[in-house]
């Protein structure tokens, strides 16, 4: 018998065609070495072509699979990912005032196929309830103009995007530049906390095979902290794992396939 790794809990929807979502991240915590557990928020319907629907669980579902983790089994860090609307973030947002474990907030808005994971009803609950409970926090681009209006072309703005992401109140902001158009050779992330500012910089693969880049990363960071790991350390190595992830992504039906987590 041997004894049980660093336990990590994801919260997020499952994606049917295990790319992204609840199956992304119980991958990804696979191969770094922590025990994965799940409260699925939605199921969507799902592949390599985009959503083709959504349906989210009752509140009270999202409660009970949380409560059974926690009261049983423990948890050393938590991640969030797609919560569908208002209802659920108010509910996840409580949960994990209650839970004293550090939590990424990865706060989906649109997948890559432009389907939305996140009601646009949601964003107030996200900036006001859930991101004053996030470690630390992991919007992309596109969820940093839906979340702040700040519209990022430079590195310059993603300062301010932080500053933004920072004022409701996560401990760290990870902006991800991955979609700046600036940076044609290399995907880079701003992580700060207000005062400590660190630049990540990764070759920029060219690899249409991303799906579940966003989950894998947060879900890396979790996995890192649930060991122990100092939120900058935790970040530096997530980053490594996602970018080599990125570039062993491979396809996968007639779209856009997903990131390896075994590469
Ligand atoms: N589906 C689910 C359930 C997700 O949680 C996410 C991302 O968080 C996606 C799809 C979108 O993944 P991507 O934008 O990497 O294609």
């Amino acid at each position: 018998m041997s004894t049980a790794p660093p336990l990590c809990l994801t919260v997020a929807g499952s994606d049917s065609g295990g790319g992204a979502g609840i199956q992304a991240d119980l991958k990804t915590m696979l191969a770094l070495g922590v025990h994965g557990m799940s409260v699925v928020t939605a199921v969507t319907a799902q592949n390599s072509l985009g959503v083709r629907g959504a349906w989210e669980l009752p509140a009270e579902a999202v409660t009970a699979q949380y409560r059974a983790v926690v009261d049983d089994i423990g948890v050393r860090a938590v991640k969030t990912g797609m919560l569908s609307s208002a209802v659920i973030v108010e509910t996840v947002a409580a949960l994990l005032a209650d839970t004293p474990a550090p939590a990424v907030v990865d706060p989906v808005g649109v997948s890559k196929h432009g389907d939305a994971l996140l009601a646009a009803s949601a964003l107030d609950a996200v900036r006001k309830e859930l991101l004053p409970r996030a470690t630390v926090a992991t919007p992309n681009l596109d969820e940093v103009a839906q979340l702040t209006g700040v519209q990022v072309e430079s590195e310059d703005d993603m300062r301010r995007a932080a500053g933004a992401i920072l004022g409701y109140g996560p401990r760290w902001a990870l902006i991800k530049g991955g979609h700046l158009a600036a940076h044609r050779d290399e995907a880079v992330d701003l992580l700060t906390d207000g005062t400590e500012e660190r630049w990540l910089r990764a070759p920029r693969h060219d690899n249409r095979h991303t799906h579940g880049t966003g989950c894998t990363l947060a879900s890396a960071i979790a996995a890192g902290l649930a060991r122990g790991l100092a939120v900058p350390q935790a970040v530096t190595a997530a980053k490594e794992y996602v970018t080599g992830a990125i570039a062993a992504g491979f396809p996968l039906g007639g779209g856009i396939g997903p990131v390896d987590h075994a590469w």
